[in-house]
């Protein structure tokens, strides 16, 4: 068996800010419990490793004692859970996306200048919720073209859509064709909500999938990247897979697979394809070549509310940054390490660089 492994995948800049903000809070206030409003991203192994290290999920600001430290997740908050926050005088440290700020942003600008929003996507992803709760009266979510017969609208002329940045390119340019078609003069976003990272991996699996019997996503089932990649895939007509790790692979999948593609969502770290690789190798003996479809050298700072508790703390912020994972030359070697045969094949279609 051929395994294809899809370049991008796995981690994103926002990812990695997210995660790096808990370790370095750990090691920053190694005394305090440290709270984290929601999952700090939607992937099963990264809040059990985090919870191992006593850290505490909580879904309510209720929950979290008064003056502690607690994190706002990769995700977003609305105003009226900063505003609890604030009320119990939590230090509030956001890991809240920079991409997911930019969508808040334009929803906060929009609303002020009188235009009704169009949000689309998922109407209980953690991220609508928090996007929708900074301009309640003047937003509805629009998850598919059968919502738009339901909709209020005052004034067709005044109209806006957003759309939240992890969802299916070819699912959304659906829903927003069909927006356009009822509503003639809607505004679009000045730039795609829809992430690079969403856009990168899905672009990945859209090209390398076709020529493929079956597609594995490592990631959760409530990542909604991930999600996406499977329904990308099956759009390509290969047949696709969501898993959390190897554990849950069935070998019967495998009957009849000449090629494989391996790709992993978002909030899914390395070392579970790493991990599902390596029992692949030795249960069919397969090579493994890995597919570069886009490069991205996307990075984020450390949040300034992370910044500021670290400056409280005599603990100078300049000299800490984001901590990048295993990539390029470290890859190359754990392959070599494992003797296991592994090539790099360029496809790049187009750069990706763009640092914040
Ligand atoms: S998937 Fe996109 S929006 Fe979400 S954390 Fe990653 S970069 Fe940010």
């Amino acid at each position: 068996m051929k395994i294809v492994l899809a370049n991008p995948r796995g981690f994103c800049a926002g990812v990695y800010m997210a995660i790096d903000v808990v370790d370095q809070l750990l090691e920053l206030c190694p005394d305090e419990a440290i709270y984290v409003f929601h999952e700090i991203v939607h992937n099963r192994h990264v809040v059990d490793r985090f919870k191992q290290r006593g850290v505490v999920f909580v879904e309510s600001i209720d929950e979290v004692p008064d003056g502690a430290i607690v994190v706002f997740s990769a995700h977003g908050v609305s105003p009226a859970i900063r505003e609890e926050a604030r009320q119990k005088r939590l230090a509030a440290i956001d890991a809240t996306c920079p991409l997911v700020t930019k969508v808040h942003a334009e929803a906060i600008r929009y609303a002020r200048k009188g235009f009704q929003i169009l949000l689309v996507g998922h109407r209980h992803h953690q991220e609508v919720v928090g996007t929708l709760g900074e301009a309640p009266q003047a937003m509805q979510v629009v998850e598919s073209p059968a919502d738009i017969a339901t909709l209020v609208i005052h004034d067709p002329e005044k109209l806006v859509y957003l759309t939240q940045t992890t969802l299916s390119l070819d699912d959304a340019s659906i829903v927003i064709q069909a927006l356009k078609t009822a509503f003639p003069s809607i505004k679009e976003p000045p730039v795609s909500d829809i992430c690079y990272a969403t856009t990168n991996r899905q672009t990945a699996v859209r090209a390398i999938a076709p020529e493929c019997d079956l597609v594995l996503v490592v990631g959760s089932a409530n990542s909604s990247n991930s999600v996406r990649l499977t329904e990308i895939s099956m759009n390509c007509g290969t047949p696709a897979r969501l898993i959390d790790d190897r554990s849950e692979i069935d070998p019967a999948w495998f009957v009849g697979v000449n090629t494989l593609l391996v790709t992993a969502g978002a909030s899914a770290p390395e070392d579970l394809v790493h991990d599902l690789i390596e029992h692949l190798v030795k249960t069919f003996g397969a090579e493994v070549e890995q597919h570069d479809v886009r490069h991205e050298e996307v990075e984020f700072g450390l949040p300034g509310t992370l910044k500021a508790l670290m400056r409280a703390r005599n603990v100078d912020p300049s000299v800490r940054r984001i901590v990048r994972g295993d990539e390029g030359d470290q890859q190359r070697a754990w392959f070599a390490k494992r003797e296991i045969p592994f090539r790099v094949v360029d496809l790049t279609i187009a750069g990706s660089t763009r640092t914040t």
